[in-house]
């Protein structure tokens, strides 16, 4: 087992596969987890699958297939659940292993939550049970395959 949490997730099976929605030799791209607790709909998270600590520490190939994906999830939040808009961001304080977070704003949402986490705090915000997200996955994943490279 290593020190890092992102590199122990892709080394063995994944418990919680239903939230994987892409994956080739570089990246992996999954919607949160939060143990059980209803989630936000449609908040991704993007790994590398290298362990790589930041944005500047990517080849260009990895690069290439990380922002590819960022935009066709993008685009899939857009097409497929009605975002208006995505917020994009990468900490890595906590985990030294790059992995970037999408997290969509819906209609509706009052400007005093906008930003990516304020909208959780959102009352109002779309929470989903497990099987919700499983099916918002199934959604994205379908509508990876209408974009072209
Ligand atoms: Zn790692």
């Amino acid at each position: 087992m290593s020190a890092c949490f992102i590199c122990n997730k892709h080394a063995g099976d994944l418990p919680a596969s239903n939230l994987k929605i892409y994956e080739d030799e570089y990246v992996y791209a999954g919607h949160i987890d939060r143990d059980g607790q209803p989630n936000y709909l449609g908040h991704i998270m993007i790994d590398l699958k290298r362990h790589a600590a930041s944005l500047a520490d990517m080849t260009m190939e990895e690069a290439r297939s990380f922002g590819m994906m960022m935009t066709k999830l993008s685009k899939a939040l857009k097409d497929s659940e009605q975002a208006e808009h995505i917020y994009a961001y990468v900490m890595g304080d906590a985990v030294p292993h790059l992995h970037m977070h999408l997290v969509p704003r819906y209609p509706g949402t009052p400007k005093e939550h906008w930003g990516p986490n304020a909208v959780y705090d959102w009352n109002a915000a779309p929470m989903g049970e497990e099987n919700e997200v499983y099916n918002l996955c199934a959604r994205i994943k379908q509508h990876l395959e209408n974009y072209n490279e």
